[in-house]
């Protein structure tokens, strides 16, 4: 009686499952989220309420318990949904689905046998919430919400590797907004925020998914592209410079326009290090302020050694 009480007081969702994988118990919190009364599920085979656990990975589990009496833990991130509930979102996060921790274990009868198996399930949205929260306030810029510097060199360093490793092209661009200073001036820090964001905003849509865009600096930015000649590179760097100079920017009352002066780099046999990859974008972007801004420019190495 007391331990029946428990079973439904506990905050942790309970089920006990015979061998043949039918439900024997089945606790109030399954119940409340599962929105499945004991009545209707108890004596009933677990995969006519949840048919997606009819599959290898939680059948191998389940036998293994019974057969050696071990413990086997699942989560969304291992494997599918076990319990596909509805998650109660806290902390700004929107998963579909009640992120979940569960265990398998055995219970053994008095002569040590085991007939029956309790499945156990936590509730950890607000754990991942927190651990979705935090990667991203380490990979995330504040303010336009692209990613940041260091996420940017992280992975400027992991794809040049790659890149050299398979002898494949990578290219960079790197972006700076044209007499920023003077936009802040003229129509106040606030409109040039909401600039950085629309820009922000105007570069992501124009790349591809595979190509990461990052605010390197106050109003300077860099994209990264995988699998990108500088040919690809330089077109796509002249479709964001027309892109910026043909937009509006309209914050409060004011109509505001910007143009943006870039610098385009590729692995090419004279490129050894990730920040010679960096070094020759950047050199191309002074090379393209000192022509007088709204530019792309690109330096080879070759003409920079003579
Ligand atoms: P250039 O064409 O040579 O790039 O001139 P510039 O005025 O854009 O360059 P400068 O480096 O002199 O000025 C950059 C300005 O960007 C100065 C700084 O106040 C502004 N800035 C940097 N970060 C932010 C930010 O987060 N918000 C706003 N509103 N302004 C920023
Ligand atoms: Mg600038
Ligand atoms: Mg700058």
């Amino acid at each position: 009686m007391i331990f029946s009480q428990m079973f439904d007081m506990l905050d942790v969702g309970i089920m006990i499952l015979d061998s043949d994988l039918k439900v024997f118990k089945w606790n109030r919190w399954m119940a409340t989220h599962s929105k499945i009364l004991p009545e209707k599920i108890v004596g009933k085979s677990i995969f006519e309420f949840f048919p997606d656990l009819n599959a290898p990975w939680f059948l191998r589990n389940c036998k293994s318990v019974f057969t050696f009496g071990n413990f086997a833990f699942f989560s969304q991130k291992l494997h599918k949904y076990c319990f596909p509930f509805k998650a109660y979102n806290t902390l700004g996060s929107d998963f579909e689905y009640m992120q979940q921790s569960c265990t398998v274990g055995p219970l053994r009868d008095d002569n040590n046998r085991i007939n029956y198996i309790y499945i156990t399930v936590q509730d950890v949205t607000e754990v991942a919430a927190y651990e979705k929260k935090l990667i991203n306030m380490n990979t995330r810029d504040g303010l336009t919400g692209i990613f940041n510097r260091r996420y940017l060199e992280t992975k400027l360093e992991e794809e040049f590797d790659r890149h050299i490793r398979y002898n494949r092209p990578l290219s960079l661009i790197m972006l700076d907004i044209d007499h920023f200073k003077g936009i802040n001036d003229n129509y106040g820090h606030q409109a040039g925020d909401f600039i950085l964001k629309s820009l922000a905003t105007l570069i992501d849509e124009r790349i591809r998914v595979v190509d990461i865009v990052a605010r390197y600096g106050g109003e300077e930015f860099c994209c990264l592209l995988p699998e990108t000649t500088a040919e690809s590179a330089l077109a796509l760097a002249e479709f964001l410079r027309m892109g910026v100079e043909a937009e509006i920017y309209h914050f409060k009352d004011k109509s505001i326009k910007i143009t943006i002066s870039q610098g385009v780099s590729d692995l090419n046999s004279n490129v050894d290090t990730a920040e010679m990859l960096l070094k020759l974008a950047d050199d191309g972007l002074y090379e393209a302020k000192r022509a007088g801004r709204n530019k792309v420019s690109m330096i080879s190495n070759k003409k920079k050694e003579s």
